[in-house]
């Protein structure tokens, strides 16, 4: 981030604008977090794809300490009985989730959650559980972090300069940013060409990537739930609607049927607006579904939480952020920004 705005976050924390974020947001709000990995994204040896990195170890333990003490962090199912059965919320509710289902997330956020006696959920990509190999995003980091050219023409990208590991990560936005717009078919045959023309091999799933079934009985245990993320992560928009139905029903029965849990949460692969719709948010519905969570900015008034339980918004996090910038996120800066869009929901 460019130091003139780290400045201007700094300055907003020092002036106390998250207090003030907190007055104005008042206690008729739901607060959401989304993370995605825990993990050292900037070590020498992480190949993978860095913005899915939401917090170091050492951060997100800091972040929980200062959430533990602000916000009363419910669980899924205090949040269900509110919008379903009408009951109470505490006043400053905060809910932790997880997108994804990464291994660092049972090594590295679960200790920290345990010892604070922290709820959360985890949204799993149920493909993964039985092959923990890495997914779609985090191959091609891999495939540019590893190949040893220095330039490659790219399919959807065309030419690119891999010289320099700044270059590379470069390209991997623009790889994936591409990758996104396109029907996952051709994402698919996209991604084997991107690998043919880099030379490197498909990645194994050794070591694993993902947490296994037997890990997620355990954090289910203590209070952690587990939910759908669909089974192979296309977004849901890019997909017909037979592919999408089975995306979201499949995943939600396989881990009913690997946990003692209804499975009726559900967090859209990539969130924004345009990768979910009204059809989609009818499947849920129409499934059984209680809540669905997006990425756009939180948090959200319990007004707008009742009208629309499947398209709650989450702060989204990333391993960049300052203290600083967390806490300004957590207290909604961002939502003042985005304007909120939601599909008509019955
Ligand atoms: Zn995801």
């Amino acid at each position: 981030m460019a130091k003139r705005s780290q400045l201007a976050i700094a300055m907003l924390a020092r002036l106390g604008v998250p207090r003030l974020l907190d007055t104005f947001w008042g206690k008729n709000r739901l607060t959401v977090l989304a993370y995605h990995r825990i993990t050292d994204a900037t070590a020498p040896d992480f190949l993978y794809y860095r913005p899915n990195v939401s917090a170091s170890p050492q951060m997100f333990a800091r972040q929980m300490a200062w959430i533990a003490k602000r916000f009363n962090v419910i669980s899924l199912p205090v949040l269900h009985a509110f919008l379903t059965k009408g009951r109470p919320l505490p006043s400053r509710p905060l809910l932790i989730t997880f997108d994804d289902g990464y291994l660092d997330n049972y090594q590295n956020a679960f200790p920290v959650l345990k010892r604070l006696q922290l709820p959360a959920v985890i949204f799993l990509m149920t493909s993964r559980m039985e092959h923990p190999a890495p997914p779609w995003w985090d191959e091609c980091a891999l495939y540019l972090n590893l190949t040893e050219h220095q330039q490659a023409e790219l399919p959807l990208i065309g030419m690119c300069d891999l010289s320099t590991p700044e270059a590379r990560r470069a390209v991997t936005d623009r790889l994936l940013r591409a990758l996104k717009q396109v029907p996952e078919a051709e994402k698919q045959a996209a991604i084997r060409a991107v690998r043919e023309r880099l030379d490197v091999p498909e990645p194994t799933a050794d070591p694993p990537l993902f947490v296994n079934w037997e890990q997620v009985r355990e954090m289910v245990a203590a209070d952690i739930a587990c939910m759908p993320h669909t089974v192979n992560h296309p977004i849901l928009t890019r997909v017909d609607a037979e592919q999408a139905y089975y995306e979201l029903a499949e995943s939600r029965a396989q881990i009913e049927a690997q946990t003692d849990q209804q499975a009726t949460a559900f967090a859209y692969p990539n969130g924004t607006p345009s990768d979910y719709n009204a059809a989609i948010i009818q499947m849920l519905r129409d499934l059984g579904f209680q809540s669905a969570y997006t990425l756009t900015p939180a948090p959200m008034s319990l007004r707008a939480l009742r009208r629309y339980p499947l398209q709650i918004r989450r702060a989204f996090l990333l391993y960049k952020d300052s203290f600083d910038l967390f806490k300004l996120k957590v207290m909604g800066l961002p939502s003042l920004v985005a304007r909120p869009r939601y599909y008509k929901e019955n």
